[in-house]
Order: structure tokens, then sequence, then C-alpha cells
């Protein structure tokens, strides 16, 4: 039997204020543990939490940049749950009104597809703090430094069928509030983390199957793995005439496998109710158009331009408008060249390529526009070629902030040879080296003409300019 894969997903995002959600604690990663912390974010008996506003105004933006309709009237309701993290034994969340619902997200797969997939709410709530377990024996410590700290829940609608699809989502929704400026998504570091809900049914069915959660899982790859091997697992329960127990499964990277960790609970299990601290929210109408009117441009809009003010290919203008920090990054710099094409160029073959090759993330990229800028000049001037240019580039990437691009050339004696009588010695030399390939030349093999080039280029070190060289060469082998 064909077997189809649904999901949903419920991502968590920790929204970059500088404060946490109730008090004024600070929200930085890491610290002394405990250092952190409040009697409000620990809920010690007495307290009271107030709303920090900020964690209001990026959720609701986060909202509008999901297409959904913002909760005019929300609140928030008690979670109740005991757990070592969770000094206080409730969370603050948002069951029955959260401050948005009813959204979608628009998509482009790896594969090119394009998925639409429902967003059914989003929730603001706090995160709980962290438990670190001793590698030397049975000892745990509880560190409360992230009890507080404003967390957005994104719970989308079954709608994924496959993992680009999930991937695709992830992406869409880091760039989207990368953008924003509201958080920086990284699933390594858990300021996004994602919970898979995933059941298997006969291709055709329109019934949902049983579901199992994952949780747990802090990368793109260990998504991509736990999606299959949970998928395979369910379908092998299916085939044997066995049934999916609704359960939330732990992920193990090492194992590569998932493990169940509790029967599912259901809201009646956490005895939510309306929290009695905090006064019910208003949201206004010109507070959401003022939101709307500040929304930045995203990567779907800038893919646009890219491709038809830069002429960039669709693929290539949708990596760089992806990241804002990579879009940054090319914007700026033709702004301070004035050259896209040459720009393009060394975006996409050197920028990207260091990228991938060495694993850099686009907020850790050094290179500044304006050095870039100053580089686009220099080639486009044509001190230096293109094919030292790789090299210049190269240094320059990882050169840093005191990298001086005119110096460099100097130093290692890198500048453009133009010079037509050296170049045509250089060219001359050759060609009387190479009196056989000349005749084979002559006798139509026309494609010869490139071994000359690159001996030629290689006598002038790689220097010379390539226009003047392929003249000169169409000169003498008339
Ligand atoms: P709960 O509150 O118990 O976690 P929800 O109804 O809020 O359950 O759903 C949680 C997530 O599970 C949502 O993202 C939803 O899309 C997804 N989901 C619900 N039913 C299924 C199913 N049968 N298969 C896969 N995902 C599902
Ligand atoms: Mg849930
Ligand atoms: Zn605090």
């Amino acid at each position: 039997m064909e077997w189809e894969i649904v999901m949903g997903l419920e991502v968590h995002v920790e929204l970059a204020t500088k404060s946490k959600i109730f008090c004024k604690c600070s929200t930085e990663f890491g610290g002394t543990p405990n250092t952190r912390c409040c009697p409000i974010c620990t809920g010690m008996p007495g307290t009271l939490p107030i709303l920090n506003r900020q964690v209001l105004e990026y959720a609701v933006r986060a909202g509008l940049a999901l297409n959904c309709e913002i909760t005019k009237y929300n609140k928030f309701d008690r979670k109740n749950y005991f757990y070592p993290d969770l000094p206080k034994a409730y969370q603050i969340s948002q069951l029955y009104l959260p401050f948005a619902q009813n959204g979608y997200v628009d998509l482009k797969t790896d594969s090119g597809r394009e998925v639409t997939i429902r967003i059914h709410e989003i929730h603001m709530e706090e995160d709980a703090g962290k438990l670190v377990h001793s590698m030397f024996g049975d000892t745990t410590y509880p560190d409360y430094n992230r009890c507080g700290v404003p967390l957005i829940e994104i719970v989308s609608e079954p709608d994924f069928r496959e993992t680009e699809e999930v991937i695709a989502y992830l992406s869409k929704l880091k760039s989207q509030f990368e953008y924003l400026g509201i958080s920086d998504c990284r699933m390594e570091e858990g300021s996004m983390r994602a919970d898979v809900n995933l059941s298997v049914r006969p291709k055709g069915s329109t019934k949902f199957g049983i579901r199992t959660e994952m949780k747990n899982i802090n990368s793109f790859k260990s998504i991509e793995r736990a999606i299959a091997f949970e998928s395979k697992r369910q379908i092998a329960l299916l085939e044997a005439g066995e049934s999916v127990v609704q359960e939330t499964r732990r992920w193990d990277e090492n194992k590569e496998k998932t493990f169940a960790m509790r029967s599912k609970e259901n809201a009646q299990d956490y005895r939510y109710f309306p929290e009695p601290d905090i006064p019910p929210i208003s949201i206004t109408d010109e507070e959401i158009q003022h939101y709307i009117g500040i929304c930045p441009e995203f990567a779907d809009e800038k893919v646009k331009r890219f491709v038809s003010e830069f002429g960039l290919a669709q693929k290539d203008a949708e990596i760089i408008a992806a990241s804002k920090y990579l879009a940054k990054l090319f914007e700026e710099t033709v702004a301070n060249s004035g050259d896209a094409a040459e720009t393009r160029y060394w975006m996409i073959s050197e920028v990207l390529y260091f990228m991938n090759a060495k694993n850099i993330r686009p907020e850790d990229i050094t290179l500044s526009s304006d050095k870039f800028a100053e580089f686009v000049k220099i080639v486009k001037a044509g001190y230096i070629n293109r094919k030292v240019g790789r090299q210049v580039f190269e240094a320059m990437f990882f050169g840093g902030e005191t990298f001086d691009v005119n110096e460099y050339i100097k130093e290692h004696g890198l500048e453009q040879i133009d010079d037509r009588a050296q170049i045509e010695e250089a060219v001359q030399s050759i060609l009387d080296a190479n009196p056989q390939i000349v005749e084979q030349y002559k006798a139509g093999q026309t494609k010869l003409k490139a071994y000359f080039v690159g001996q030629s280029m290689k006598l002038l070190k790689g220097k010379a300019n390539p226009l003047t060289v392929n003249e000169v060469l169409n000169e003498k082998l008339k």
C-alpha cells in the first residue's frame, strides 16, 4: 500500500527583547546560572507580572507577517504543571484567545513546488528554565536564567506532506522574523524550536491517522532524519496490523531513533484557567495599521526586485534575499560601487561559495559593503583581472576590518598587465614554442585557442588583461 505522511508543526520562537516578558530581568543568552532572575520570573508568592510592551509589539508584527487575523481582545491563561525547570509550577500562556489566528504562509520548496501552509494560531508565552545535567554522577542543576524569556508559539494546521515543505517553512519563518528584527531564530541555540506532529494514512484517504509529537529536534538535518524514522516506524506498525499510540516522543540524535517520552497530555491535564494577575489586552485598529505601515520589504518582494533591477537569476536572488544580512551586503555594495553586474558576479561566485565551503552564517560575514564596493571598483577599472581578483577576494573576505585592498594588491604585485608590447611578446613566445598546435589551429581546430590563452596567461603569472591577450591572439593567428 502507498502511504502519505501528514505533519503539523508547533514552533517556539524566542523574541529578541532586552528584558523578559513580565519583569525587567535581562534575556541575554547564558550568564552565570541563576543571576538573571528575580522574584517575578521565579514566581515567588505575592509578586505581580507586568506585560512587556515590546513583546506585544513583536508578537503582533510576527502575526501580521504570517497573514494572521489579530485578536483585538486577547488574554493570558495559566497552564499548570510541575517540572524542575519551572519554579512557579505554572506557565503563563494563551489558550482561549491567542493573539493571532487563521494565517497562512506561502512557500517554495527546494524542488520548486509552491505550497501554502495554514497557521491555526500564534500565542505568547514565557519560556521555562534549563536543567543542566552533570557529566559526573547523578546531579542535575537548575538554571532559571531563561525563565520568563518571551516566546511566541506558532501552531500550523496539519498541512505538511513532505520533509522539504517543513524545511522551507522553517526557513521562511526565520527569514520573515529576521527582517522584522524580532528574533534571530537559531535552532542550534534554541531560539527557534520545532515540534513535529506526524501521522501516516493510506494515500487517497481523507481521514487523519493517529499522530505522535516529536520534541527535541534542533537542526534541519535532525528534522529530516526524525521524519524519515518516525514515518517508517508508524507505517511498519500499521502494516503489521497494530496501531499507533498517541504520545510525545523524543528524537535521539545519536541513536537516530525516536523514543516514547510520555503519553500525550491534553488541555484538561493542565487545568488551564484565565491568568488572574494580568488584565486582558486590547489592540486597536490604529496600532495594527501602524505595524502594517512599518513592515519591512520581505524576501519575496526582494527576489522580484533583484531579478528585475539587478539581473540576478531567480535561484540566486532567492538565496540572497532569504537572509536579511546577505541582502543588505548585496544592496549596499551595489549602491556604493554603482555596478550591479560586477557585484552580482562576486556575490554569487565567491561570497556564496565561501559560505557553503566554510559553513559561515550570513550574520557572521565580516566583509563590509564599503570594502566590497572598493574591490568591485578596482576590478571594474581594470586594475586587476578577475583571475587575480579571486585571490584578492579570498584574502579580503577573511581579512577582517584592517584589510586594505590596494595595499594587498601592491604588496603582492598583482596589478594587471595591460602593456600591449609585453603581452605580444609573451603570446609570440608561446606560439613559437608550439608550431604544431598552431598548424592544427589553422587547419580548423579553433578550440585550441583556449590552450594559447592559458599558456600566455601562465607566462604572465595570471595578471594579464584577458581581453588584450585574446585580441593579440586573434591578430597573430589570422
Ligand atoms: P495539542 O493541543 O494536543 O498539541 P493540536 O490540535 O493543537 O493538539 O495540534 C497540535 C499540532 O498537531 C498542530 O500543528 C496540528 O496541525 C498537528 N496535528 C493535529 N492532528 C494531526 C494529525 N492527525 N497528524 C499530524 N499532525 C496533526
Ligand atoms: Mg500542542
Ligand atoms: Zn525576573
